[in-house]
């Protein structure tokens, strides 16, 4: 008898049919003789309504509200989910973040996986029921409630895959694998058969949302090798697991896309120890997420950096940054862009290959796509463009390495 961790999100619970539909999955699950634990994310489109209904209530929602309110959408998905398997003669049972013992710790609404009790559902699993476990929650070591980040169902079925020592995890979603690019952006993108975790890791925080990138660093660290596939259908999905010597014969595996990116560049300020530790220090205290970080000496002697961030961020940045400025120099200037956008390319092939970003380069050039700025890790390629030319530079570089194409080994 096998035991199973499946999660299922928005999207793949986002209607009563589509509700139904997971529960005759499981059910054959349970028929075949498998113990199942089923994690499930908000009907689609509820996380988003509640924050705005917040929003309209209170411009700045106060976030421990927020965390009551948002766990809300998950607690419904159980409880129907479980229903609709008890009236399909199934013996199944939800269990809330805290019925599932999931300790967490740090900030409302971005809490962390600090630890899992798994107590309560390893009675239920002795009793052999199937468990519906809410995605996205836990309760600190005090009794708040903590959400885990857009995406946190993921974190939540990888944790609990690796608490439970499950025997298989799958992560359903509405596409069925992880592709070489978004196939809503890049429509001849092709299905991997399998991904490093590293590479996963890469495309996840890199826009990739089909998995949230930190449920996949969550799975490096415990060794939790997961499938990415439909709940819509059974086709095979994607393997996300430990790099073997065979991966590094791709060079790129996938290309990404994030939008909404904004740059902030600040200029003239003294070339002098410290100075960068307050602009960043500034930028940390206000919970800024900064991304990519170029800095540079002008020929006059004078510091110059940019640094990209989220464009709902671009005014606390500013706001933060000015006193900080000012206490640097009086000729400080600050100077901000938005409507930007980021692309990546990914792919631990990089180590061994050279000659990447200069193709990549050519290739945007020759379609007339202006690169801002440019940031690499030893896997990883990433350039900002306009916000308009997105989709056509993800097309472009997808198609000059010829992503569609299954590699020869
Ligand atoms: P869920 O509601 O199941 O958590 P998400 O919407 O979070 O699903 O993630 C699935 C979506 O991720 C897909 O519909 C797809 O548009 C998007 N996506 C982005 N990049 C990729 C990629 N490289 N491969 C597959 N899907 C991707
Ligand atoms: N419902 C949450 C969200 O929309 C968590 C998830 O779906 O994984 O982000
Ligand atoms: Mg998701």
């Amino acid at each position: 008898m096998a035991l199973i961790v499946q999660k299922y999100g928005g999207s793949s619970v986002g209607s009563l049919d589509r509700i139904r539909n997971v529960a005759s999955r499981i059910k054959k699950l349970r028929d075949e003789g498998n113990q199942v634990v089923a994690v499930v994310s908000a009907m689609g489109g509820v996380t988003d309504k509640l924050i705005g209904m917040a929003t309209q209530l209170n411009e700045n929602p106060p976030e421990r509200e927020l965390d009551v309110l948002l766990s809300s959408g998950e607690q419904q998905s159980i409880a129907l989910l479980a229903t609709a398997l008890q009236g399909m003669g199934v013996d199944a049972v939800s269990a809330t973040g805290r019925q599932a013992g999931i300790v967490t710790s740090g900030s409302h609404t971005r809490g962390r996986i600090e630890d899992i009790n798994p107590s309560l559902l390893q009675a239920y699993l002795d009793e052999q029921k199937v468990i519906i476990v809410a995605g996205f929650q836990g309760v600190t070591q005090t009794g708040l409630i903590h959400t885990l980040g857009r995406g946190g169902s993921d974190l939540t079925a990888i944790a609990v895959a690796a608490a439970l020592k499950a025997d298989l995890c799958q992560i359903l979603t509405d596409v069925d694998g992880v592709y070489t690019c978004d196939p809503r952006v890049v429509k001849n993108a092709r299905k991997l058969p399998e991904i490093s975790y590293d590479e996963m890791l890469e495309m996840a925080s890199s826009g990739s949302k089909v998995m949230q990138s930190r449920s996949v660093e969550f799975a490096k660290k415990y060794g939790v090798v997961f499938e990415v596939c439909s709940s819509l259908n059974n086709n095979p999905g994607t393997l996300v697991t430990e790099e073997h010597p065979a991966m590094e014969a791709v060079v790129i595996r996938g290309v990404s896309i994030e939008r909404s990116q904004a740059r902030v560049t600040i200029t003239d300020i003294p070339d002098r120890p410290g100075n960068s530790a307050k602009i960043l220090g500034a930028l940390a205290d206000a919970e800024i997420n900064v991304d990519m970080i170029v800095s540079n000496i002008a020929s006059d002697g004078m510091a110059r950096h940019s640094f990209t961030m989220h464009t709902n961020d671009l005014g606390r940045a500013q706001a933060a940054l000015q006193p900080v400025l000012n206490s640097l120099s009086a000729d400080a200037q600050l100077e901000t862009e938005a409507g930007l956008a980021k692309l990546s390319t990914v792919g631990i092939g990089m180590r061994s290959h050279s000659g990447v970003a200069a193709k990549m380069f050519q290739a945007l050039g020759d379609a007339g796509i202006n690169i801002g700025m440019i940031s690499t890790s030893e896997i990883k390629i990433a350039v900002t463009v306009d916000e308009t030319a997105i989709e056509d530079a993800a097309r472009v570089v997808h198609e000059v390495f010829e992503l569609d194409k299954k590699p020869v080994a």
